[in-house]
């Protein structure tokens, strides 16, 4: 991908915008970006550069994600909505051709790496509970205030707010912020000078790649909030990140939205979707910090598809899809029969979330069934149905208190 209209190969020490901004260090990728560390030598602060791919459709695709993250951040003066901020944006010229950057917030790692660091068992409710409440106080600024879709809500794009100053991490280089190439070749040092620079970046690289093993380094980024001060603090904060596939609720661009895993009812069977395509979304994504495993992960069998298999996981949870639903979509005709009955999966092992959590994840039963009453309402398959992010703020189940569910444990265990 590092060819002309893909990415741009960026260096530790690297300069963009007029020397503006200094890369440190590579946070993470996607399919149309990388993105870099940065210290921004105006306001000496920490930044995140996405550099984007450079062929035309990327360039397209990043000018819609800035107008996206500059209407977040124009009607955000507080920064207080949960949703990652845009700092600035440039362009920047390099031998794979014009590349778009976005100079964003510096955030901290994402939430599927704290269920990945919690070795899949979930997190405890009281942590689940805050998280849900950012990604809510998120969802309900894009949806209600901006009329904008996500459409790509799951665990990577949940990143935890950084209370590590990257320069101070014990781990990293002493000498952060990294103001030049490590080569020496801005600053003009003597050869000796040259190599023992490199030498000591090679052992810090060294330390750096022992300690992010240890840490379980997973593609797509490098962890840098560490575990132990993120499973402590019970202050949990988060934002809602990678606008690059969201849009206007009165724009639709594509047809086939959200991360298979993550992807609602009315997307497979194409009957047309909004805003409460990311309530499905958050549903799954809480349910995943809560057992540490997806919700629905549908595969396809003999005689049966991905998607066919899914809706089918679907109803064994969450009960008979509506007829108006199963009936009324582009695609409806490919999997149900008239009555409403799946045309090849034809026997379901009927659950209910409640008993899942209780009988798979092992949740004592209080837990469960409220858990479970919080996340029904928003699961439902009739789209028209689901609450709104502003509606789910309110319900109790996110106003418990870590007291009472203390108590409602000891009196389980009692
Ligand atoms: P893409 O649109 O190419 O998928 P993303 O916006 O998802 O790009 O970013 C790719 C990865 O970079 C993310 O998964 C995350 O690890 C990291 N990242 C993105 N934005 C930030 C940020 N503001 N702070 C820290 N890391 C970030
Ligand atoms: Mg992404």
């Amino acid at each position: 991908s590092y060819r002309k209209g893909g990415y741009h190969a960026v260096r530790v020490g690297d300069s963009f915008a007029a020397a503006r901004f200094i890369s440190q260090r590579k946070l993470g990728w996607g399919q149309f970006s990388t993105v870099w560390l940065a210290y921004d030598t105006q306001t000496s602060k920490y930044v995140a550069l996405k550099i984007q791919k450079s062929a035309p459709e990327f360039v397209q695709a990043a000018v819609h994600e800035i107008e996206i993250l500059s209407a977040i951040t124009e009607n955000d003066p507080k920064n207080e909505k949960c949703v990652v901020q845009l700092v600035d944006h440039f362009k920047h010229r390099g031998p794979n051709g014009q590349h778009l950057c976005m100079v964003l917030e510096y955030l901290g790692d994402s939430i599927l790496h704290l269920i990945r660091y919690n070795r899949y068992k979930g997190l405890d409710l009281i942590k689940v509970r805050e998280i849900c409440k950012c990604i809510l106080t998120g969802l309900n600024y894009l949806h209600r205030e901006l009329r904008i879709i996500h459409t790509d809500l799951k665990p990577e794009n949940i990143l935890l707010i950084s209370t590590v100053n990257p320069s101070k991490d014990p781990i990293r280089s002493k000498t952060t912020p990294i103001l030049e190439r490590p080569e020496g070749s801005l600053a003009g040092g003597g050869a000796v000078n040259v190599i023992e620079k490199k030498l000591k970046q090679r052992a810090r690289r060294a330390v750096a790649k022992i300690a992010a093993e240890r840490r379980g380094v997973i593609g797509g980024c490098a962890p840098e909030v560490k575990p132990e001060r993120c499973l402590d603090g019970i202050d949990f904060r988060c934002k809602i990140v990678d606008l690059g596939n969201a849009c206007w609720a009165d724009k639709l661009i594509a047809e086939e939205i959200q991360t298979r895993q993550y992807r609602a009812p009315e997307v497979i069977l194409q009957s047309g979707y909004s805003f409460p395509v990311d309530m499905w979304s958050f549903a799954c994504t809480a349910f995943e910090l809560a057992t540490g495993e997806m919700m629905f992960a549908p595969k396809p069998g003999p005689g049966f598809s991905e998607d066919e298999d899914h809706l089918a996981l679907m109803m064994e949870l969450l009960g008979k899809m509506p007829k108006k639903i199963a009936t009324g979509g582009g695609r409806s005709k490919d999997y149900f029969d008239r009555h409403g009955d799946l045309k090849r999966i034809r026997r379901l092992k009927h659950s209910s979330i409640s008993r899942l959590l209780v009988d798979k994840f092992k949740f004592p039963e209080t837990d469960a069934r409220e858990f479970a009453e919080f996340l029904n309402p928003i699961l439902d398959l009739d789209p028209e149905k689901r609450p709104t992010a502003q509606q789910c703020l309110q319900h109790p189940w996110l106003r418990q208190t870590a007291a009472k569910t203390v108590a409602g444990k000891s009196n389980l265990v009692g």
